[in-house]
């Protein structure tokens, strides 16, 4: 199992933000109710600007067992952040958990 399903701390870390293009209602895959346009050509995931954040499509457990309802939806930046990345460990760090081994 990938350590991201049972990790999620980079969905309740950083802003979601992602072109309006990616947005259902433009003709790209991410559901246009857990978004918000934000300004003319940015949109972000609904949850993400919270305090703290957390994604509104991410269900479960940080650090237990998560799971992304638009995994096949999901904007560029949910594909960009790479497990293991610097931004992976930053994130798993402001949640009390472990790096991941290189
Ligand atoms: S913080 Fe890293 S391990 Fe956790 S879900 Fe994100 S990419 Fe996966
Ligand atoms: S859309 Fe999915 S992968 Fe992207 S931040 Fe939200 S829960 Fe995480």
């Amino acid at each position: 199992m990938s350590s991201c399903q049972q990790c999620g701390a980079c969905c309740a870390a950083y802003r979601v933000d992602f072109s309006v293009h990616e947005l259902m209602s433009e003709g790209g895959p991410v559901p246009d109710g857990l978004a918000l346009a934000f300004t003319g050509s940015l949109a972000r995931m609904r949850g993400t600007d919270h305090s703290p954040p957390r994604c509104a499509a991410l269900s479960g457990r940080i650090g237990k067992r998560v799971g992304c309802g638009i995994y096949e939806w999901r904007p560029g930046p949910c594909h960009e952040l790479e497990e293991g990345s610097d931004a992976c460990q930053r994130a798993r760090a402001r949640h009390g958990l472990l790096p991941l081994p290189n």
